[in-house]
């Protein structure tokens, strides 16, 4: 079900873009004595945006306030402002459930296990240039705040880390640098440039109204869509 509706956004996103004939909407071809299926094709897009936790899974959390409900904020945003320059992308939630109710492959019976085999199978359905994860960073010390972009071993991902940690330092006035993501599991298994993007810190105060005020959440949005518009402007 959850495939389904986003391949329907996909197949809107498709019409919408069918104008302007960007070169990413263009399906792979098949070899012409190929014995597959001649009108096969995997769906398409630039970016996948994976939008962390959702459902019971709430991630980080401050009070009230759940770092899931931050990360599909911010994931709206960004998806929008995308789309808005051209740049076609998908989410993959667009509601408040976990992923791992979905899981058609994974036979494990640890519901996050299965949440993380659901985010990487979508990215084998689904052919894009990128993806970027969407998180919201803890700390016990609370003056510990600012974007972390982590990243695969890869030299496109690490380069994809830096574009965006740059654009965020900028929005936050920060200096930080990217760092390898070693133990996450997505960034292990995904083949396309991947990272996850930690915004700010739940766990500080100035981060934390940051995160949650809509019109600090645009600017978070645009600087990671303007971090992936360099990516794109880099390496193509
Ligand atoms: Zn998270």
């Amino acid at each position: 079900m959850m495939l389904r509706k986003i391949f329907m956004a996909l197949s809107a996103l498709t019409l919408i873009n069918a104008g302007s004939a960007g070169a990413s909407a263009e399906r792979p071809q098949l070899p012409a004595n190929s014995d597959s299926d001649q009108n096969w094709a995997l769906p398409s897009t630039a970016v996948i945006i994976d939008v962390g936790h959702g459902g019971v899974d709430g991630g980080a959390s401050a009070g009230q306030i759940l770092e899931k409900d931050i990360n599909l904020a911010i994931a709206k945003k960004l998806y929008l402002l995308l789309k808005s320059q051209g740049i076609p992308a998908v989410l993959n939630r667009t509601g408040d459930y976990a992923l791992s109710e979905d899981n058609r492959w994974h036979a494990s019976s640890s519901r996050h296990r299965k949440d993380l085999s659901q985010r990487r199978q979508l990215t084998e359905e689904i052919e894009s240039e990128l993806l970027v994860s969407l998180h919201v960073n803890w700390s016990k010390n609370r003056s510990t705040h600012g974007p972390i972009v982590l990243h695969q071993k890869q030299g496109e991902s690490a380069l994809l880390a830096f574009c965006i940690q740059d654009t965020l330092n900028r929005q936050q006035n920060t200096a930080y640098l990217p760092k390898e993501g070693k133990p996450y599991y997505l960034l292990k298994r995904v083949k396309q440039p991947s990272v996850i993007v930690e915004m700010g810190f739940i766990s500080n105060s100035r981060d934390l109204s940051m995160l949650t005020d809509p019109h600090k959440q645009q600017q978070i949005a645009m600087a990671v869509a303007s971090g992936i518009r360099q990516y794109k402007w880099i390496v193509h």
